[in-house]
C-alpha cells in the first residue's frame, strides 16, 4: 500500500510526498494526531500529489502520515439504502445527532445487523454476468434485487445460491464460479466507484416515454420522458423547493432520490426536517419509505459536495439496474460547479469562463449522461430520470453553469421572479420553457397514441396562444386598453384563461395539486374550445368581463373531484357562459 507524508497545505488542498503509485481520485486518509480524514486524489506529478480532504484540515501540519487505499470514492450498494439520509460520502446522517458529523468521523452506510427476507431467483448452475438478478428481498415493500456484483466481468455459473430466509447483508447467498473455474462469493452488498458509471445492461435506448408529474405545467405544456434530463433555474423565493416537493410525491417513479448539495445550512437542515414528513399519495404512507436524501450543507468542504451528486447518480444507477424508475433531483448543481471552481483555482489551473474548469462544460454533460431509460440483459427495463435546478446568481441566465446544463438537459423550466411576484404558482415561465422532447419523433407518437391523437399539435395551439396574449398585453401596455383594437384584448384575455386554469396549479390544495393526465386533457380540450370561438364584445371592459368570470368558474373545476357532480356543475355553467 502506498504511503505518503504532507509536504503543503492550502486550505483543504493538501500536497503529499508519495513512496509509490497513486491513481488519479484514488482515496487517501490523511492523520492529524488522532483524526483520520478521507481525501481524494485530484492531480499527480511524479511524487507529488494533490488531495482534496473531505474535512476542514484545520490544525493539519506538514510531516503527517498519509495513507492510500487503492481503490476511489466508493459506496456501499445493499438493502436498507431506502429511506436514508446520506451526506457525500454516504455517511448515514440519521445516525448521528443532527446533521454534523465530526470530523474524522465515518459511519457504515448499511446496517449489518438487520435480518432480510432473501428468496432466490436463480438456480445452480445457471449462468450469472454483472448486474444479474440472483435474488429479491423487500425493501420498505419495494422489490430490492440482489445482484452479481458489477464488478465482475465476464461470465459466471451459479455453483450454490441461498435457499429462501433471512440473511444480514454479509452473508454469502450465492458462490459463482468463473470461466477458469475459480469461486467468488457474493454477499447482499458491492461496492461501487461514484464517478464511474453503472453500466451493466443491454441497451440505453433514447428515452420514448412521457413521465407523468400531475404538474400541468410538466406534463401538458413541457414533457419530460422517463429516463430524461430537465433543470429548472430559479431565483430564491420562486417555488422551487415546492415544485420538487410536488415532483417528488407525484412524478412515476418508484424511488426519489435527493441530492441537496451544498445550499445554505438551513435549506438543508429544512430538507432533513421537512421530506421525512411527507406523505406518499401513492402509498398513503411516508414518501420517505421510498426517498433517499444525500445533503451536504455549504459551509462542508466543497470536496463533500461534488461527491454528494455523484453519490446521489450512482445510488439511482444501482436501483435502475433492479429494473426501477427513479427520479432524481439536484439541489442545487450551481454549487457543486462552484465546488469545482474553488478546487480549480487552488490548483491554479488556468481558468475557463467566470473562473470555472475549463471542462466544466464536459463535466456537467458527462454527468447528465449517466442519467436514462435502459434495457437491462433480462429485457426489463429501468429508468433515472434526472432534474437538477441551479440558483443562477443575480438570475443570470448566461452564466457558464446554466449555459453548460442548457446544452444538455433536454426540459428547461424557467423559474421566473415576475410570475413568483405575481404568485402565479408554479412560477414555470411558459414562454421561456421548453422541453426538447416535444422534437423527438418517438415521444411524438407516444403523445399521440397513449395521450390522444393530435395532442401535440394542441401543446403548440396552447402556446401560440400565450405568446400572442403576451404580444397583445405589450401593446395595450404601450397604447392603453383604448389604444388597442378589442381583439387585442380578446387574445390576452385568452392567454390569461390559460395561464390561471391550466398554467397556475395551487400545490397546497389536495385535488388541484396533482392533475392526472386524462384531466389534463379533458381541461386543456375545454379551454382550446373556449379560445377556438369567435368572440365579438362591445368593449374592452365587457371582454374582460367574461374572461374573468370564466376563470372563476373554470378554476373551481380544477378545485372540484374529477366527473363528480360538482365538477359537471361547473362545467355546465361554463358551457351556459359561453352562449
Ligand atoms: P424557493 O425554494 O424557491 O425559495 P419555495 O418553494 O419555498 O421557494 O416557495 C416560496 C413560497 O411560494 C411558498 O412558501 C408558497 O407559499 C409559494 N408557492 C410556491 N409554489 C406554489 C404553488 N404551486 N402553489 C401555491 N403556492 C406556492
Amino acid at each position: 500500500m502506498t504511503r505518503g507524508k504532507v509536504s503543503g497545505i492550502i486550505s483543504n488542498l493538501v500536497t503529499v510526498e508519495v513512496d509509490g503509485p497513486v491513481a488519479q481520485n484514488e482515496i487517501c486518509f490523511v492523520s492529524s494526531g488522532d483524526i483520520r480524514m478521507m481525501a481524494e486524489v485530484i492531480k499527480v506529478i511524479g511524487k507529488k500529489v494533490f488531495v482534496q480532504v473531505f474535512e476542514s484540515t484545520r490544525g493539519l501540519k506538514t510531516g503527517c502520515d498519509v495513507e492510500f487505499m487503492g481503490h476511489m470514492l466508493e459506496v456501499s450498494l445493499g438493502p436498507g439504502i431506502l429511506s436514508s439520509i446520506y451526506d457525500g460520502l454516504q455517511n448515514n446522517l440519521k445516525t448521528m445527532e443532527g446533521v454534523f458529523l465530526q470530523r474524522g468521523e465515518y459511519t457504515e452506510a448499511l446496517d449489518n445487523t438487520v435480518e432480510w427476507d432473501f428468496i432466490p431467483l436463480v438456480n445452480e448452475g445457471d449462468t450469472a454476468r454483472a448486474g444479474s438478478w440472483l435474488g429479491e428481498v423487500l425493501e420498505n415493500s419495494l422489490p430490492h434485487k440482489i445482484m452479481t456484483p458489477f464488478k465482475f466481468e465476464g461470465d459466471y455459473t451459479v455453483k450454490s445460491i441461498a435457499a429462501a430466509g433471512s440473511y444480514t447483508i454479509n452473508h454469502v447467498i450465492a458462490v459463482l464460479t468463473d470461466s477458469e473455474g475459480n469461486d467468488r462469493e457474493v454477499t447482499m452488498v458491492q461496492k461501487w466507484p461514484v464517478k464511474v458509471p453503472i453500466t451493466c445492461y443491454k441497451d440505453k435506448p433514447r428515452p420514448f416515454r412521457v413521465m407523468e408529474t400531475g404538474v400541468r405545467i410538466f406534463d401538458t405544456f413541457n414533457p419530460i420522458a422517463e429516463g430524461g434530463t430537465g433543470f429548472i433555474p430559479g431565483p430564491f423565493g420562486s417555488g422551487k423547493t415546492v415544485l420538487q416537493h410536488a415532483l417528488a410525491k407525484q412524478a412515476e417513479a418508484d424511488i426519489i432520490i435527493m441530492a441537496a448539495c451544498g445550499e445554505r445550512a438551513n435549506e438543508v437542515v429544512e430538507i432533513f426536517m421537512e421530506f421525512p414528513k411527507l406523505d406518499d399519495p401513492r402509498t398513503g404512507r411516508r414518501l420517505m419509505e421510498r426517498t433517499i436524501i444525500i445533503c451536504n450543507t455549504s459551509n462542508m468542504p466543497v470536496a463533500a459536495r461534488e461527491a454528494s451528486v455523484y453519490t446521489a447518480m450512482t445510488l439511482g444507477e444501482y436501483y435502475r439496474s433492479m429494473g426501477l424508475k427513479i427520479l432524481l433531483l439536484a439541489d442545487s448543481t450551481s454549487r457543486w460547479a462552484q465546488a469545482l471552481r474553488e478546487m480549480s483555482n487552488r490548483l491554479e489551473e488556468l481558468p475557463g469562463a467566470d473562473a470555472f474548469p475549463m471542462d466544466l462544460s464536459a463535466i456537467i454533460s458527462n454527468f447528465y449522461s449517466r442519467a436514462g431509460y435502459v434495457v437491462l440483459d433480462n429485457g426489463k427495463s429501468g429508468s433515472v430520470t434526472f432534474i437538477g435546478t441551479v440558483s443562477p446568481a443575480g438570475g443570470n441566465l448566461k452564466e457558464p453553469v446554466t449555459e453548460s446544463t442548457k446544452k444538455v438537459a433536454r426540459c428547461f423550466y424557467a423559474l421566473a421572479q415576475s410570475r413568483a411576484d405575481s404568485k402565479r404558482y408554479p412560477a414555470v415561465d411558459p414562454i421561456d420553457s421548453y422541453s426538447k422532447y416535444l422534437e423527438y419523433p418517438e415521444i411524438l407518437e407516444y403523445l399521440n397514441t397513449t395521450v390522444e391523437e393530435n395532442w401535440p399539435e394542441r401543446i403548440a395551439e396552447s402556446k401560440n396562444i400565450i405568446l400572442k396574449g403576451k404580444e397583445a398585453a405589450e401593446q395595450i401596455n404601450i397604447l392603453g386598453d383604448d389604444g388597442v383594437p378589442l381583439d387585442y384584448h380578446d387574445r390576452f384575455w385568452k392567454s390569461e384563461l390559460i395561464d390561471f386554469v391550466i398554467l397556475q396549479q395551487d400545490a397546497f390544495d389536495k385535488i388541484d395539486a396533482s392533475t392526472p393526465i386524462e384531466r389534463q386533457k379533458y381541461m386543456l380540450d375545454l379551454v382550446l374550445e373556449i379560445c377556438r370561438a369567435e368572440s365579438v364584445f362591445d368593449s374592452y371592459e365587457a371582454c374582460a368581463a367574461h374572461y374573468k368570470n370564466l376563470i372563476n368558474i373554470l378554476r373551481q373545476l380544477n378545485y372540484s373531484e374529477f366527473k363528480s357532480e360538482k365538477f359537471y356543475s361547473y362545467e355546465r355553467k361554463v358551457l351556459n357562459h359561453k352562449l
